[in-house]
């Protein structure tokens, strides 16, 4: 069964690594929208000279872009295939019903949105820890509270349509994989 799974957690949740085992583990493709736009910026496309100052101030970049890289990367056959695990999409309600337009375009439905749940002040104390480069204080900030107000409501919106699983992201990475996996498992049978 291709799975189409949704990773929901805080910058600094542990979401990147968790993500890349979820993806090994049950074969469906990972698709970080972070990185793809990291790799544009990196490239110098148009969408990279877009996104690049919006990334560095900790914004998001603009919904209509956003849901037009990910359709487009959705429709790709070897996601059809193999299933998908999206990190870093939706961030927003607007992203949200996009990506229900867009599974029902193509006859599929998200399966389950797992929620990795860490305590804003462990995430903040990691993200200052990690020194990325756009991880300024004033940008880490930024970040936290625009998850607040932005994609803390999609929990609701997972939830409302029964495909929330909230999991404990605090504990070794082995734990919290053995956690998030019996929640897949129940919706990968
Ligand atoms: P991430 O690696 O997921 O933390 O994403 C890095 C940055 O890319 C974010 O801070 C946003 O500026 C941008 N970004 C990634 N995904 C999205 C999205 N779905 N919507 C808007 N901006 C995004």
């Amino acid at each position: 069964m291709a799975l189409r799974l949704v990773i929901l957690g805080r910058q600094g949740s542990g979401k990147g690594t968790q993500a890349i085992r979820i993806s090994e583990s049950f074969g469906c493709i990972h698709i970080s929208t972070g990185d793809m736009l990291r790799a544009a910026v990196a490239a110098g496309t148009e969408l990279g000279q877009q996104a690049d100052a919006v990334m560095k101030s900790g914004g998001l970049v603009g919904d209509d872009i956003m849901n037009g890289i990910v359709a487009e990367r959705l429709a790709a056959d070897d996601i059809m295939a193999n299933g998908v695990l999206l990190d870093g999409f939706p961030r927003t309600s607007d992203q949200a019903d996009a990506l229900e337009r867009i599974g029902a375009d193509q006859g599929v439905a998200i399966d389950l949105a797992v929620n990795l749940e860490v305590a804003v002040d462990i995430v903040r104390e990691r993200m200052v820890a990690r020194g990325r480069e756009d991880d300024t204080p004033e940008a880490i900030d930024k970040r936290l509270s625009l998850y607040e107000e932005q994609t803390a409501p999609l929990l609701d919106w997972f939830a409302a349509r029964d495909l929330l699983a909230t999991i404990d992201g605090v504990g070794s990475e082995e734990d919290v994989f053995g956690r998030l996996s019996a929640a897949i498992d129940k919706v990968s049978q």
